[in-house]
């Protein structure tokens, strides 16, 4: 489904990805982890054509994103992918339930009505039901960041790209955003998650990648990775964080 191939991005003389190649299948869950700097949010950035690279291939279902130049181009292929991010971002005025309807509504064209019961359908999956009339402000930040991932979802996107999304959070409330994420997972959604959390990748990737200055060092199944790295810098990565 997400197909990169020898991707490369510098930001003036600074190599950022360095022959980046990377694919996720239909139902999978890739974690990818890795020293700040190493890349992982632009990684992200790339595949949703938020940033354009300088070589190399990015396709996602049937988009050739690395051939997309304009807003219009990239359209049909925001709809596929959608991004939740450490910020959440929420809208300070609209309400909970507000903050899940406007896009499918604004962006996609769909009736009120119906995207209405969908979206309350997604506050109750993400436990968030009774706050489905509370503005972000009187949200805690789990609360907010669950709502940011039923408004991720509320535009059926094939793919949701989660940039550490419970790094700002409280540790008490991390649990609750990781187990919404987990329950996705379960049921299939596919997903990259750029996250610390090192038990929560294991628990849930099919795969994880390590990154370290711009490129995929090591990538293998959660057991491998986390128990028997090859490659020092894994070894060494992990043994501090872990
Ligand atoms: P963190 O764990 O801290 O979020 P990261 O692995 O997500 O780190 P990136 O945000 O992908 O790292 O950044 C990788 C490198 O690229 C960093 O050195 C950063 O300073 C640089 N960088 C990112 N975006 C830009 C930009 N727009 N212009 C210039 N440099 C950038
Ligand atoms: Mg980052």
């Amino acid at each position: 489904l997400i197909e990169l191939d020898q991707v490369n991005k510098s930001f003036g003389a600074f190599q950022v990805l360095k022959g980046i190649s990377l694919s996720v299948k239909d139902g999978e869950a890739v974690c990818i982890i890795g020293p700040s700097g190493s890349g992982k949010s632009t990684i992200l950035r790339c595949i949703n054509g938020l940033i354009p690279i300088d070589s190399g291939s990015i396709r996602v279902g049937t988009h050739a994103v690395h051939k997309m130049k304009t807003e219009k181009e990239m359209r049909p292929l925001r709809h596929q992918v959608s991004m939740v991010f450490q910020q959440y971002n929420l809208f300070p005025h609209r309400t909970a339930l507000q903050n899940v309807m406007m896009a499918p509504i604004q962006v996609l064209g769909h009736d009120p009505k119906e995207v209405e019961v969908r979206a309350r359908r997604l506050l109750a999956k993400v436990r968030l039901s009774e706050k489905a009339d509370s503005y972000p402000g009187q949200l805690s930040g789990g609360q907010q960041q669950r709502v940011a991932i039923a408004r991720a979802l509320a535009m059926e996107p094939q793919v949701i790209l989660f940039d550490e999304v419970t790094a700002a959070l409280d540790p008490e409330t991390v649990k609750e955003v990781l187990t919404a994420i987990r329950e996705l997972v379960d049921e299939g959604l596919t997903c990259i998650l750029v996250t610390h959390e090192m038990k929560f990748a294991r628990e849930v990737a099919d795969r994880v990648c390590f990154t370290d200055h711009g490129r995929i060092v090591e990538s293998g199944p959660p057991a491998q990775i986390f128990d028997a790295p090859q490659d020092p810098r894994t070894r060494e990565f992990l043994g501090q964080v872990l």
